[in-house]
């Protein structure tokens, strides 16, 4: 039979490697760390693009600044990781029309205080409804500008609207990470401590790459687990840390199957695909300058290449455009040709800054959706939930505990969210083993 450990830990990203780590520091050296692809980071991910780092998947430490202090802002700090401070505010300011005239700021901070109010007003009405009582429909956006304004405020920022425990906890400010060495340099340095490193590289046997976990069969004596390459694992305990969008694919079955309150737990998570598109020019043409970071386009169809950022405040001198889509957007724009988006890119910003720009030298497409690690890029939970759900989602099912950012009650679809449920998942499992530990010496006692 298979080699059997204590633990079997499923996914390497920040939070199946902080879960490790605290194993660690508890004693149980022995487990296993089975990753899919051919790296650790998941959702932490850099790419050379245009001569710089550029990270495809999460950019920002959020939430800094505040009464509490955000425990990925110091891993980030004792690594000496390079960041910028980013205002997303004044992107309200540089909202451009199809004909490239920026709009009045009086005009835009009139939309975005409407934009707010009916939010708020939606919300309201919203809960409203929830507890029966009958309310006006609520009203919808309409004109290009309300309809840019509404994808920000939605898709980014609804912190404006709602509080965010993110922010509540450890303040308001945002960093963009900027280092040659990308996010995930936090992960190596956390691996660092209980796995085998050198030069960059891991070389402890316990981390298994390019496993692709299909089949977990468990019982009340321990789980066994199967690989698309036909290993096979056996552990007492198994955390899975996938992701949302992984739980609700047919990637991982399991025998038996997954209790039905676990299932319609995990089908009711939304998952959020949000996509950064990197486009490289040999010279810029668009205004820098404090305030001037972030821009809007504003079109009839919503999201429609709405968010743009330069990155001359992250690496000057890159000439970097980056522009974001998310959900349906997102979703078309993975199935077409990057050829193709590269003309609807330009297009776009042909109308803001003129037919005579130079076209775009190069072009990264991320694609989240359809990557079958991942299915998406963060979980997104309703906003009015009342936790039952993240509870259900985050609950052990026999000897199989569960972790990663969609089982953090406050701040899931962060990096902090991944790294605090990865403490979270252990924590509940060392003192698991411990109770087991103790009822096996009481019986043994009887006998
Ligand atoms: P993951 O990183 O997804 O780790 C799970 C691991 O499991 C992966 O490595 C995957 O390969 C592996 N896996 C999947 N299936 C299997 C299988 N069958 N067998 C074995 N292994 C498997 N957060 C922020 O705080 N700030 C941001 O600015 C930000 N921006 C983001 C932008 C994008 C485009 C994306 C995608 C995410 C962003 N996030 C951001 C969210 C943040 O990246 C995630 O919350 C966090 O990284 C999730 O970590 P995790 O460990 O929960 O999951």
């Amino acid at each position: 039979s298979p080699p059997r450990s204590s633990v079997i830990i499923i996914g390497a990203g920040i939070s199946g490697v902080s879960a490790g780590k605290v194993l660690a520091e508890n004693g149980i050296e022995d487990m296993v760390i089975l990753e899919a692809s051919d790296r650790i980071g998941g959702r932490i991910r850099k790419d050379n693009f245009g001569g710089v780092s550029v990270e495809l998947g999460a950019g920002w430490i959020a939430g800094v600044g505040g009464k509490e202090s955000n425990p990925v802002w110091e891993l980030a700090s004792q690594s000496g990781l390079r960041t910028c401070f980013s205002d997303y505010s004044n992107a309200r300011y540089n909202i451009y029309d199809r004909s490239g005239k920026i709009y009045p700021s009086g005009v835009a901070a009139d939309s975005y205080k409407k934009a707010v109010d009916l939010a708020i007003e939606n919300l309201k009405s919203l809960e409203a409804n929830l507890v029966g009582e009958v309310n006006e429909p609520p009203s919808s956006p309409k004109t290009p500008i309300e309809l840019a304004i509404d994808f920000i405020l939605h898709d980014f920022e609804m912190a404006e609207v709602e509080p965010i425990s993110t922010f509540v906890d450890f303040g308001e400010r945002e960093f963009l990470v900027a280092d040659e060495r990308g996010y995930e340099h936090l992960l190596y340095k956390m691996a660092e401590n209980f796995l085998l490193i050198s030069e960059g590289k891991i070389l402890d046997n316990r981390l298994k790459l390019n496993k692709v976990v299909r089949e977990l069969q468990h019982s009340r004596n321990g789980v066994v687990v199967k690989t698309e390459d036909g290993c096979i694992y056996e552990a007492n305990y198994v955390i899975l840390s996938v992701s949302i969008g992984v739980l609700q694919s047919d990637l991982i079955s399991f025998r038996p199957p997954l209790p039905r309150w676990k299932t319609e737990a995990i089908e009711k998570c939304d998952v959020m695909v949000y996509t950064k598109i990197f486009l490289n020019f040999p010279y810029k043409f668009w205004p820098c300058g404090p305030g001037k970071e972030f821009f809007i386009y504003a079109h009839e169809r919503r999201g429609y290449y709405t968010f743009w950022q330069h990155m001359e405040n992250a690496y000057p001198g890159s000439n970097i455009l980056v522009v974001t889509l998310t959900n349906g957007e997102s979703k078309r724009v993975e199935a077409q040709s990057d050829k193709e988006t590269l003309e609807e890119a330009m297009g776009v910003l042909r109308d803001m800054f003129g037919p005579h720009i130079p076209n775009a030298t190069d072009i990264l497409v991320p694609r989240w959706w359809n990557n079958r690690f991942q299915r998406g890029s963060y979980s997104n939970y309703p906003i009015i939930s009342d936790n039952q759900d993240v509870h259900d989602i985050k609950a052990p099912v026999g000897r199989i505990f569960f972790t990663g950012e969609h089982t953090s009650e406050r701040f899931s679809g962060y990096v902090h969210g991944g790294y605090l449920a990865g403490i979270d998942t252990s924590n509940s499992l060392v003192e698991e083993m411990r109770k087991e530990k103790e009822r096996k010496s009481e019986s043994q006692t009887f006998l």
